[in-house]
């Protein structure tokens, strides 16, 4: 028998299979045409150059590679200063595989800083979150061994119900999980009202409850648009902010961040470890992972600035604009964003009438046409509705006028040809 290695080197070489890679999997049109996506798929030429550039080294190896730690300090630097830190020095930063991995460290970080200050407490942990939260925190929740508490939200406005925040808040909690962008709704939180409720719960208490920030999406939009907005490092509980590069950072996946106040990375979590001849103290989680996404990030910073990454995001809400009024001329659908909360650029809605329109049969005919438009229970956007799904259009770079267009034309196309 042919030895599999050189079997597999052999079918590599086939035409035909660097064919269906290369050709019958359109990546640009197909990634571009993913309308419920919200990680990066266009990028400059030049950006692009520099990730190809990167992407032989392994960003880890700082030993090697120090310019790979300089370029991830300066990204993190940027983005403290966009979250509002007063004193960056006292906060700390770890580029991650992206918002799920920052997640999943802030928890970890939560659950550890929280037994610090508990040593001989039998209680188990929790966290609260909320019910548009992103499902990350459920899967970390599940692998740390801490209990989620669930807030529901006021249907009548999207959002959090106060009161039963404060009902569930007990010693056991860890932190309290607010989004800005939820997934399924698009909003952002209301983070400073959540913050004074902890806030009056910190008057009777000597453990201070601090609040994580999921920005996933949100932290490279606010900042822009909405600077009196707050939601960040300003707010006395933030203590811990996830932003995904992937998404409205503009880097190809995978990059995310998380940026943590120094006073809950507890010592006891670090390993200091000699490592070619360099002490090097840092936590636990720490994986290979290429430098082409930080350094594309860096080029990014550098290149755009803040004013750069300001015009882009005001260029996706005028887009957002063209893509609300365009779908307010088809009668079969109604938008649920925008309301009148802050939310990033993108639109969810749903059948105006469901018996008649069915949202699922339109995103399968959309699909012939290689558009992928995510369809969802609408549950969670609107309780008890007799309207059950609802679905999501992202608004990101690389969307143009003419995409949107088309866009337009295919969905009312797909009505016409149905009910006329
Ligand atoms: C995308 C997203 C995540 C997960 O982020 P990844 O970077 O894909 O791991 C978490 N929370 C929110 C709100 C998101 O939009």
């Amino acid at each position: 028998m042919e030895h599999s290695l050189l079997h597999s080197i052999k079918i590599l070489k086939k035409e035909i299979v660097m064919d269906d890679l290369l050709c019958d999997f359109d990546t640009k049109n197909r990634a571009v045409k993913n309308l419920g996506a919200f990680s990066s798929t266009y990028m400059s030429k030049e950006a692009e150059e520099v990730f190809i550039k990167f992407s032989s080294i392994n960003a880890v190896d700082s030993c090697a590679y120090p310019e790979i730690e300089e370029m991830s300090q300066y990204c993190g630097n940027f983005l403290l200063n966009m979250f509002h830190a007063a004193s960056p020095e006292r906060y700390q930063f770890f580029p991650t595989s992206g918002s799920s991995e920052a997640i999943f460290l802030a928890i970890l970080l939560f659950k550890n800083h929280w037994k610090v200050h508990h040593p001989d407490s039998t209680i188990k942990p929790n966290l609260i979150i909320h019910q548009t939260s992103h499902v990350a925190f459920v899967s970390a929740a599940k692998a740390l061994d801490v209990e989620l508490k669930i807030i529901q939200k006021d249907y009548e406005n999207l959002r959090w119900n106060l009161s039963q925040l404060k009902e569930n808040i007990d010693k056991g909690t860890i932190g309290v999980v607010c989004t800005l962008g939820a997934t399924t709704t698009l909003v952002m939180d209301e983070v400073e009202k959540i913050n004074a409720v902890l806030e009056s719960i910190s008057e009777h208490s000597d453990y201070l409850i601090p609040i994580h920030v999921d920005a996933a999406s949100g932290g490279f939009i606010a900042p822009f648009v909405h600077p009196d907005f707050i939601w960040d490092f300003r707010l006395s509980h933030v203590k811990s902010i996830n932003v995904s590069s992937h998404k409205y950072g503009l880097v190809y996946p995978s990059l995310g961040w998380l940026c943590v106040d120094e006073m809950i990375c507890d010592d006891n979590l670090k390993n200091e470890n000699t490592y070619l001849g360099k002490s090097i103290k840092r936590l636990p989680l720490h994986f290979s992972h290429s430098a082409s996404h930080v350094a594309t990030q860096f080029y990014y910073f550098k290149n755009l600035g803040w004013s750069g990454y300001a015009d882009i995001v005001k260029d996706l809400y005028q887009k957002n604009k063209l893509m609300v009024d365009a779908l307010k001329e088809v009668p079969e659908l109604e938008m649920l964003t925008p309301n009148h909360l802050f939310s990033i650029p993108g639109v969810i809605m749903r059948s105006s009438n469901e018996k008649h329109y069915d949202l699922q049969a339109l995103s399968q005919y959309l699909i012939k046409l290689d558009w992928h438009l995510p369809v969802f229970n609408n549950n969670v956007v609107d309780e008890g509705a007799s309207q059950t799904w609802a679905a999501r259009i992202v608004i990101r770079y690389g969307l143009t006028e003419d995409l949107i267009y088309q866009l337009l034309g295919d969905i009312k196309g797909y009505f016409s040809s149905q009910f006329s």
